[in-house]
């Protein structure tokens, strides 16, 4: 029998998705509902942060403009969310997986079950989820903890994720009771 080991990834709940530089009031309400979820479980399964963290001109700013820069308070993890424990991940792509610790952190703990979330839902952390998919872990999106800017874009990529990466989508009420 295969044994799923199941751990949380939040995906970018640093400063500058949140109240600085591509900040907005959903990403405000998200982060809050994000940081009472996270706090409400009872530590039993592994949390990883992914956290944007460029260098200085990095490519992606011909694109998106600077913002994370290493160092700053833009790439820091949200303060709703400094207390909790779980490994910090600097991601430089928007996949998370991307040149980064996470694979191996995963590795590391056997964990092959995903609950992903975080802003933005049709950028870093559909990358992510696409990152998963490529290495056959399993994903569960818990749909009202993630956010962009545009409501229709959101609905847009967790369906999209569904269709091409075989997510599952729940509520962060389903998720808190299988993962307590
Ligand atoms: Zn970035």
């Amino acid at each position: 029998m295969v044994v799923y080991l199941k751990g949380i990834i939040v995906v970018d709940l640093v400063n500058d998705f949140i109240s600085g530089k591509f900040g907005s009031p959903q990403a405000e309400e998200t982060t809050n509902r994000a940081s009472r979820f996270l706090h409400e479980l009872n530590n039993r399964f592994p949390v990883v942060f992914t956290m944007d963290s460029h260098f200085p001109n990095d490519p992606e700013f011909q694109v998106w403009g600077e913002h994370c820069l290493q160092g700053t308070w833009g790439s820091e993890l949200h303060e709703s969310l400094a207390g909790i424990d779980g490994f910090r991940v600097s991601k430089r792509h928007y996949d998370s997986f991307y040149d980064s610790d996470l694979d191996g952190i995963l590795r590391m703990l056997n964990i092959t079950d995903l609950y992903v979330f975080g802003i933005s839902t049709d950028i870093c952390v559909e990358h992510t989820v696409a990152g998963a998919f490529f290495r056959n872990l399993r994903v569960t999106v818990i749909e009202d903890l993630c956010a962009t800017i545009d409501p229709a874009l959101h609905k847009q990529s967790i369906s999209a994720m569904e269709r091409n990466y075989g997510t599952r989508t729940v509520e962060s009420s389903l998720a808190k009771e299988e993962l307590s």
